[in-house]
């Protein structure tokens, strides 16, 4: 997939760029919780401001309905001025457009929050030509936000020079390198909550991987689809028919064992998991999950060293979703184990992609971010590339 690179673009001096980022990060009593987002959208920022372009930055923050001072972007313009070491000054949409927008070469302004404009999620064309009007180049650099078709995201794209920023180019390619060439064996590890979105991404990558190993919420639902007994563990009923599909291939690797308890982390203990038994009877271990108080909530230690022989000979490795309810002790095992053996390959032979809201949350715990190849900036966004499907930024990048 050819996306066009800002690097590409030849003379940058006194031109006004627009950057749509992806700065939606977590702030609670006006402190960031976490920056990771801003620190990995600064190399664009940078760089234009280096080559002397007059830019000005676009992000989200929440979910706003009109005017929020809560979710306003000023504590974010505040932190990049930090990190930049130069004056990032806020200004809202109307001001913007009577006049106030950077001035001399390198000078940065962000917008204030754009969802704050009704037209910006309705992709309206007031909107777009609003935006249209503030600069002579637009870069998209939020992966994040890259599935979204929204004014200042791929609207604005038709109406100006269009580029990807680097962030996102990074993204691009390191997505690709798994979707068009991947090193094999590639070995996908796939958990979490939300079937919606992973199911797709199973389907996708299923030709392509050698292994799938699964954990989380889709070991449940599969081993209810099969008649068992699971007790009160998180199960989506709605997929039952392609757990039972995508369950049945042979590339998809189950655990066979796991972490029964009670949520809340007491009780808890392993128990192997006998595929073979018939479905229409209860297995002997399932017995002890008929207490509805009682659910699986991690893969099992014989799991996790029947996962590492696979990740150990894995020359790419992609992972999203947690392999059980990490967030409650003593379920984090699983997960965590996981981690540490995709963080060790990555590290070493290994092209290792990962991302996800919670999956990315577990690598920074874990302090092991460094050690992954492509830590994805973009939970939803990754899983609709890896699920195959276009996303309208990105596409909008790609048209002349
Ligand atoms: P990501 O944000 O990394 O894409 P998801 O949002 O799909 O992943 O799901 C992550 C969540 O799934 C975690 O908060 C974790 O607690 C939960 N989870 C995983 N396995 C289980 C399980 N067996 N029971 C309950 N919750 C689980
Ligand atoms: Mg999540």
């Amino acid at each position: 997939m050819n996306v066009p690179s800002i690097k590409n673009v030849k003379n940058l001096r006194g031109k006004r760029v627009l950057v749509r980022a992806d700065f939606n990060v977590p702030i609670k009593n006006g402190q960031i919780q976490d920056d990771f987002k801003i620190i990995k959208g600064l190399a664009t920022i940078r760089y234009l401001a280096q080559k002397g372009a007059k830019v000005v930055i676009i992000s989200h923050l929440g979910r706003p309905t009109g005017f929020d001072a809560k979710l306003s972007l000023r504590p974010i313009a505040k932190r990049i001025a930090i990190l930049l070491g130069k004056d990032v000054p806020v200004v809202s949409g109307n001001s913007v457009l009577s006049g106030i927008s950077p001035r001399a070469e390198g000078d940065i302004v962000m917008l204030e929050n754009i969802r704050f404009l009704p037209g910006e999620e309705k992709n309206d064309r007031a909107t777009i030509q609003m935006l249209g009007a503030l600069a002579d180049i637009f870069v998209l650099d939020g992966f994040g936000v890259s599935h979204r078709a929204a004014a200042s995201v791929s609207g604005v794209a038709g109406f100006l020079p269009h580029y990807a920023g680097l962030l996102l180019s990074e993204e691009i390619e390191g997505l690709n390198r798994v979707m068009e060439h991947p090193t094999k064996p590639l070995v996908v590890v796939l958990g979490g909550a939300k079937m919606e979105t992973k199911i797709p991404v199973l389907k996708k990558l299923l030709p392509l991987a050698d292994y799938i190993l699964l954990g989380g919420g889709m070991v449940n639902t599969y081993l209810w689809a099969k008649g068992r007994d699971v007790g009160c563990s998180l199960v989506d009923k709605e997929f039952k028919k392609e757990a039972l599909l995508y369950g049945g291939k042979k590339k998809v690797i189950f655990p066979v064992d796991v972490v029964v308890g009670e949520k809340n982390g007491r009780r808890a203990q392993v128990m192997p998991i006998d595929y073979k038994f018939p479905s229409y009877a209860k297995a002997p271990e399932d017995r002890q999950i008929l207490n509805s108080k009682f659910g699986i909530y991690d893969i099992g230690p014989k799991t996790v060293k029947l996962y590492a022989e696979y990740l150990k000979k894995a020359n790419t490795i992609v992972w999203n979703g947690a392999m059980g309810f990490f967030e409650q002790p003593p379920y984090q095992y699983g997960t965590y184990a996981v981690a540490q053996l995709i963080a060790t390959r990555a590290k070493g032979n290994a092209f290792g992609v990962c991302g996800g809201g919670e999956t990315v949350e577990v690598l920074k715990k874990l302090q092991i971010l460094d050690d992954i190849d492509l830590v994805s900036t973009g939970g939803g966004a990754m899983l609709e590339f890896l699920s195959g499907k276009k996303l309208p930024g990105i596409e909008a990048l790609r048209k002349k």
